[in-house]
């Protein structure tokens, strides 16, 4: 497959192909555990260029196109199983799709689109991501066991995942009735009694909120679910992005695009919103609220975030679990056992029953 990829780029790959090791000439690599590039053959090392922190970009500018990636510079793998696109550096090939493990992955027609500006990169190598998935897998009471002996290098892949950030300052204009339950006591003699009712007030006012680094996925495949299930990640202190990070490992292939993350980062700062303007008052009925926001000095970072994606087929359905790649927090879906299950439920109902005659004589 690397012969195919020299033919179609024969001419400019010379300037662009992977780091060659100075002894011996093979493929280097991004060694997370000395963060520099290192042989896999004779272990050479060579540390590289400049580390800078990632800096924060205008959103406006980002929303008419952005720095792209060339074809010389990244090539786009796509998986004929499950549509997971993946993006490499020029002069590498995928072996098999990280998501659901088939081999069935091809080269695409099509260009890796926006380049990140910004990055974290892993911490730990895929050894240790191997030994945390068995770790979270032993946990899994329902998980078959097969399932648990069965996470290993095949099935654990080191994956970028595209992410982008956001900070905005915003300022909220609201208006709006919320109403708080009470209770009094009425009548007397054979008539007292307790009543409930509710006294509203009408709210209004503006309210000032600065957003830091807000994170939205850009890949269906690792989800804001799944994000925010093994987050956080640094970001602020993510590095600026260098190809090199990239050697031995895959980008996957953003499938929104920064408009539509932006539109999902606006609705869940709304939300948030609501939530802040509402907790300063004493309420238990909102009747309506209304608010406006404007968002001011809104700038990005396109961060790809370090994430070992596990995947396992068992009975014909797939299963992905996620480590993070610098904390080492681990998340996801396994299969349950049937047989466990029944196992669980039949102590249960045996539990009950057992409780209820021990009890049975006391009541
Ligand atoms: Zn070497
Ligand atoms: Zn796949």
């Amino acid at each position: 497959m690397a012969e195919v990829l020299r033919e179609n780029f024969d001419g400019v790959e010379a300037q662009t192909e992977t780091v060659k090791c100075s002894s011996c000439g093979s493929n280097m690599v991004f060694n997370p555990e000395t963060q520099t590039l290192e042989c896999p053959h004779c272990g050479t090392t060579k540390s590289f260029g400049n580390v800078g922190m990632a800096g924060e970009l205008d959103l406006r500018a980002g929303l008419y196109g952005g720095n792209r990636w060339t074809a010389e510079e990244a090539v786009v793998f796509g998986c004929d199983n499950c549509g997971a696109k993946v993006v490499l550096k020029q002069g590498e090939t995928a072996a098999s799709c990280p998501f659901c493990g088939t081999a069935h992955v091809r080269k695409t027609e099509e260009l890796a689109g926006v380049k990140p500006n910004a990055l974290i990169p892993f911490a730990f190598d895929g050894k240790k991501a191997i030994e945390l998935s068995k770790a979270w897998a032993k946990k899994r009471f329902f998980a078959p066991r097969k399932f648990k002996k069965n996470v290993d290098a095949d099935h654990v892949k080191g994956v970028y995942a595209p992410c982008f950030t956001f900070d905005s300052k915003t300022t909220s204009y609201y208006e709006g009735r919320i109403g708080q339950t009470r209770t009094r006591t009425v009548g007397s003699g054979k008539n007292r009694r307790t009543q409930t009712y509710t006294v509203w007030r009408n709210i209004c006012g503006t309210f000032d909120f600065n957003y830091d680094d807000l994170l939205i996925t850009a890949g269906s495949k690792f989800g804001q679910r799944e994000l925010n299930k093994i987050s956080p990640f640094d970001t602020n202190n993510s590095r600026t992005y260098e190809e090199e990070y990239l050697l031995g490992f895959m980008a996957y292939h953003y499938d929104s695009e920064l408009s539509d993350c932006w539109s999902r980062a606006k609705k869940d700062i709304d939300a948030d919103l609501r939530r802040r303007i509402l907790s300063q008052y004493v309420h238990d009925k909102v009747a309506y609220l209304n608010v406006s926001t404007s968002h001011a000095d809104v700038t990005y970072k396109y961060v790809m975030l370090p994430v070992y994606v596990g995947n396992y087929n068992f009975k014909s359905k797939l299963y992905n679990f996620f480590v993070n790649g610098s904390t080492g927090k681990v998340w996801g879906k396994t299969p349950k056992s049937p047989l466990k299950i029944t196992i669980a439920a039949i102590l249960g109902v045996a539990v009950v029953t057992l409780l209820i005659l021990l009890l049975g004589g006391n009541i």
